[in-house]
């Protein structure tokens, strides 16, 4: 390559330029720069945007489209337990106005009959995506009473709100219920099996329990057609091994299958459950020979 030799404004001239190249070429850097930045600040803000879109609609639509069991095992186990459980028990606490509609004295000619809706208060028992079991157990309870006294007995109840009681005390307040004939304690069934259905009549180990447990089933099955589950006998139960009267814990279908949950929701399903029990009370005690 031959050398080249270069006036001194000739060699001004070529350093400017370097320097104005180079000028431009920082300012480019700079502009994709901050191009860059806004881009990748617009992404971000895009994707928080979304992320609040997909989290609002899965809060809206998912429990409405479906109803499946929230945390079924968990809320199984709870309901176990408060069926179960020997612990002690907190303060009964009820509503004003227990006195004028609920009496631990019988005033009626067949006697006196103990409903105890299950759970209530912080206590929700099974959980469907529709309703809580605290709910329709307390909703059948109410018609349940209703039923009763029409057919002349008196009533009842261990909770005639969504008050929290204590197992034991369920069992402590029926027995304070002098010569009370029977006890229904209402609830709803839950199982990790979807397809798993029907009405059950759980009891204790003895006989006369698993006669009014046998009607109770029958009784509620045919009213409803829902399968008749039968009687199940247990030692655990609290209420009815604590209880000093015939008792018998109904549950009367499951929350964890998608039909029946409906149909338990529904006031004219309860309505039938309600009579099917007040029906097994008038078999189990007949009008003349009440105990
Ligand atoms: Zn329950």
């Amino acid at each position: 390559m031959g050398t080249r030799t270069f006036k001194s404004d000739e060699v001004d001239r070529l350093t400017e330029r370097d320097r104005r190249r180079q000028e431009w070429y920082l300012n480019e850097m700079k502009k994709k720069r901050r191009a860059m930045l806004i881009l990748g600040g617009m992404g971000i803000a895009a994707i928080l945007v979304l992320v609040g879109i997909i989290m609002l609609l899965v809060h809206v639509f998912s429990p409405k489209d479906t109803a499946v069991i929230e945390d079924k095992l968990s809320k199984t186990k709870s309901s176990e337990i408060s069926l179960v459980d020997n612990m002690a028990d907190e303060k009964v606490s009820f509503g004003s106005g227990e006195e004028l509609q609920n009496s631990k004295v019988n005033t009626s000619e067949r006697g006196l009959i103990v409903i105890d809706p299950g759970h209530g208060g912080y206590d929700s028992g099974c959980i469907s995506s529709l309703k809580y079991e605290k709910e329709i157990d307390l909703e059948i309870a109410m018609l349940l009473s209703e039923k009763l006294k029409a057919k002349g007995f008196s009533v009842y109840m261990t909770r005639i709100d969504d008050s929290f009681v204590g197992i034991n005390d369920r069992a402590i307040l029926a027995n304070e219920c002098e010569g009370a004939l029977a006890l229904i304690s209402i609830h709803q069934n839950s199982s990790e099996n979807s397809s798993d259905e029907g009405v059950e009549a759980w009891t204790s180990n003895d006989a006369t329990n698993e006669q009014l447990a046998e009607l109770i089933a029958l009784e509620v099955s045919e009213k409803t057609g829902a399968i008749n589950g039968g009687v199940v006998t247990k030692d655990n139960l609290v209420i009815c091994s604590k209880a000093e009267m015939p008792a018998v814990i109904v549950e009367c279908g499951y929350l964890s299958n998608k039909r029946e949950a409906q149909n338990l929701c529904e006031p004219t399903y309860q309505e039938k459950i309600a009579t099917g029990l007040a029906n097994a009370v008038d078999g189990f005690l007949p009008e003349k020979t009440a105990k």
